[in-house]
């Protein structure tokens, strides 16, 4: 069996086709392809404005220059991939890292009891935490109750909806971030959007993403005025035609990451390998996460990440939690009070998911994962 990782990309000749296509053109970047997958990606996820770059951290980075201050306390999740809270370091804010869920995003409820006893709490960044949207009818309170911006770190959770409403259309944030690195829902090798119905942050993003500088009509031809300390996290118009060819075919890929999900479902029923959560129409489904309580059985989780290897097969961890880290805990986090995330870091692993995994592949990694945990 050739080795199954837990995500990759599907690339089809039209992808390879578009993008030829744009080599061959005009423009490699600052041209119609980033237009162009700006507007789609507005389009499909129904934001108003749609700001594409070079990868989902810089968009993070621009958003958190956009709505933090220096001090700013926010609250975010120790589930996620490092980029969420160090966007909140970069803009010199402050990580307030809160428990988990059971479905694997940061705990609303708990988000809410400390809105309550601290109106110092200057935004909530929160992650749709392997595709599963967080709860919409709890952020429009936030909104309406509260004077906190919310960020939904969308990287996950390209295509999904939660009760009608889209991930990435903003309806109950500020603003929302993508990446479209390869084991996301669509690739452009590397690239990341925010999403946002805010005009002014709009604004100010896009002149972040190109090193401050404005150009205005009223000005001389030549000139161009730095307002501000940018960068340049801009995306090339190769990457764009890449992803405008992807997003294409995005309705599928997210179909069969769904039908992948469920026979995943069907198959651990009744087992010792729980899933984190089963197919409710919610998820969009970057990754499958099981866990497995693993002081029941005589194998240990790092016996079973290395001989699923052995046998072909790449099982991920999401994630180790981030206060957790060295880094963190340098600057004193660590030891916050996260039961849930504890527990669930100690059982939990994600299973191969991805559009181009087979029947066959996904009925081998079934079998194999039976097979080794039973030993
Ligand atoms: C992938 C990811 C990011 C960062 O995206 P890059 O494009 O790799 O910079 C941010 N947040 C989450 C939750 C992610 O999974």
């Amino acid at each position: 069996m050739q080795f199954i990782p837990y995500g990759k990309q599907l690339i089809e000749q039209d992808d390879i086709d578009s993008v030829i296509e744009t080599l061959q053109s005009d423009y490699l970047t600052t041209g119609p392809k980033v237009k162009a997958f700006e507007e789609a990606l507005s389009d499909y996820c129904g934001a108003a404005y749609t700001i594409a770059v070079a990868n989902g951290t810089a968009a993070l980075h621009l958003a958190s220059l956009a709505l933090l201050k220096k001090g700013d306390r926010v609250l975010t999740t120790p589930n996620s991939f490092l980029a969420t809270s160090n966007a909140i370091l970069y803009a010199g804010a402050e990580p307030i890292f809160v428990d988990i869920a059971e479905d694997g995003n940061i705990d609303l409820d708990l988000c809410e009891e400390m809105l309550k006893k601290d109106n110092s709490i200057k935004a909530i960044y929160g992650v749709a935490f392997s595709g599963r949207m967080l709860n919409q009818t709890k952020l429009k309170f936030f909104k309406k109750n509260y004077n906190v911006l919310i960020l939904e770190d969308n990287a996950h959770a390209l295509g999904a909806k939660e009760e009608e409403i889209k991930s990435a259309s903003c309806k109950n944030s500020d603003v929302s971030i993508l990446s479209f690195h390869p084991v996301k829902h669509l690739t452009t090798g590397e690239g990341g959007a925010i999403t946002t119905n805010s005009k002014e942050l709009y604004e100010k993003m896009l002149t972040l993403r190109g090193h401050g500088m404005v150009k205005t009509p009223k000005m001389k031809p030549w000139e161009y005025e730095m307002r501000e300390l940018g960068f340049n996290y801009r995306i090339t118009d190769i990457q764009c035609a890449l992803g405008l060819s992807q997003l294409k075919k995005l309705p599928s890929f997210v179909s069969r990451r769904i039908e992948i999900a469920k026979k995943y479902d069907d198959a651990f029923k009744n087992s010792i390998v729980k899933p984190l959560y089963t197919y409710d129409g919610k998820s969009s489904y970057h990754l499958y996460v099981v866990q497995v309580d693993f002081s029941k059985l005589s194998i240990s989780k790092e016996e079973l990440f290395i001989k699923m290897r052995e046998k072909s097969i790449g099982l991920q961890l999401h994630y180790i939690p981030i206060n957790k880290q060295p880094y963190y805990k340098s600057l004193g986090y660590g030891n916050e009070d996260t039961p849930i995330m504890d527990k669930y870091y100690e059982e939990c692993f994600s299973l191969p998911m991805f559009p181009k995994l087979n029947n066959e592949e996904q009925e081998y990694v079934i079998k194999t994962l039976f097979e080794v945990l039973n030993g």
